[in-house]
């Protein structure tokens, strides 16, 4: 069969090494400049920022065994962080305990491995999904081109996208819409910050207690991260929510407060950027695998879905929904 796969993030290109690896031909659409999607590295002249996902851990054995085939290949490693819980910079030790994953040198080279020999049509937001007797054709937006072009005719089409970003484009099953809206993805402020010098703080990530920030960390200690002083922190998905349409310089203000407030430190920043991820997390998942309708030819997978894991939202759902999808597609 011919497939279209929407988004080259984790779940994406999973199902679409797997289906390729099935015999099917396969081109993956993309809306950014780059793969990898939420696990992305923001490069600055400082060096690069992990400003999405922060580390991956294993549950399931498939994950672990996919790690472990990561990590021989040299594209993953374990992260050894001294973490910890914040009160106002009152510190305890973390009592969270487990492996924590990284790619290297930074999260977004997993996708850019994961991608090679695929066919990956970056800069190719898909606006719609059409029916031609059996099959579909694809209405997509270019930055290159000024109207919409199609793309087809397949046989069947995935997408691997957040659910929020699925909704506009399940006019075609109208039946799925309902569940889907069901799982919508909060939001979560990041911010970037890059010290001249060390801020000699005795541990490399945080959850952060009483805060607008929930979580910080020091991209810096993670394995093959290069030398310097930089860190990520996330704003808490409450204050992410009711700040989401705030103009960045208001909320870079606010979370560097958080930020020195936290860590006791207020050693002032050379370099400070806010990313704002409209959709970042799943709160409320659905607890399948994935969709799949094999009469249409139709099929969603991503991190949204639980995939009987506990929780979802997180690396692992992304890989083992793609996984999930692409062996269902026979
Ligand atoms: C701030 C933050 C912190 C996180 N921390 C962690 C963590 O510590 N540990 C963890 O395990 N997980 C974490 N996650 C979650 C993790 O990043 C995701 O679970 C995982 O990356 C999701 O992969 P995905 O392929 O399902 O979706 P995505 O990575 O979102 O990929 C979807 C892709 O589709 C593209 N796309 C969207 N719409 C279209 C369209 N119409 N046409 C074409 N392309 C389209 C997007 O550009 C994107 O590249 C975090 C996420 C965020 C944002």
């Amino acid at each position: 069969m011919h497939i279209a796969v929407v988004g080259a993030g984790l779940s994406g290109l999973t199902a679409a090494r797997q289906l390729q690896s099935q015999g099917h031909h396969v081109t993956v659409y993309e809306k950014s400049l780059g793969v990898s999607g939420r696990m992305s590295t923001r490069q600055t002249e400082l060096g690069g920022f992990d400003h999405g996902a922060q580390y991956f851990t294993a549950t399931s054995q498939r994950f672990k065994k996919e790690i472990a085939d990561w990590t021989k290949s040299g594209w993953v490693a374990p992260w050894n962080a001294r973490l910890v819980t914040l009160n106002n910079a009152h510190t305890t030790v973390a009592g969270k305990k487990g492996s924590r994953y990284v790619a290297i040198p930074g999260m977004s080279a997993l996708g850019k491995q994961l991608a090679h020999g695929l066919d990956v049509r970056k800069e190719q937001q898909v606006l719609a999904v059409e029916r031609l007797g059996q099959q579909w054709v694809l209405k997509i937006q270019s930055p290159s081109v000024a109207i919409p072009a199609s793309a087809g005719p397949f046989d069947a089409v995935v997408f691997a996208i957040p659910a929020d970003q699925v909704v506009p484009l399940l006019d075609v099953a109208p039946e799925w819409k309902e569940q889907v809206q069901q799982a919508a993805l909060t939001p979560c402020w990041t911010l970037m910050l890059g010290f001249q010098n060390s801020l000699e703080l005795d541990f490399d990530g945080a959850w952060v207690q009483q805060s607008r920030l929930g979580w910080i960390a020091r991209d810096t200690s993670k394995p093959e991260h290069r030398v310097g002083e930089r860190w990520v922190a996330h704003a808490t998905p409450a204050w992410s929510v009711e700040h989401l349409e705030d103009d960045h310089e208001r909320v870079k203000e606010k979370l560097l407060k958080a930020f020195h407030e936290a860590t006791g430190s207020w050693i002032q920043p050379i370099y400070a950027v806010t990313h704002r991820w409209r959709y970042a997390q799943a709160e409320r998942p659905l607890l399948n695998d994935c969709l799949w309708n094999a009469e249409l030819g139709l099929g969603v997978c991503g991190d949204w879905f639980a995939v009987g894991l506990d929780g979802a939202g997180r690396v692992e759902n992304a890989f083992m929904s793609g996984l999930a999808l692409a062996n269902k597609i026979s």
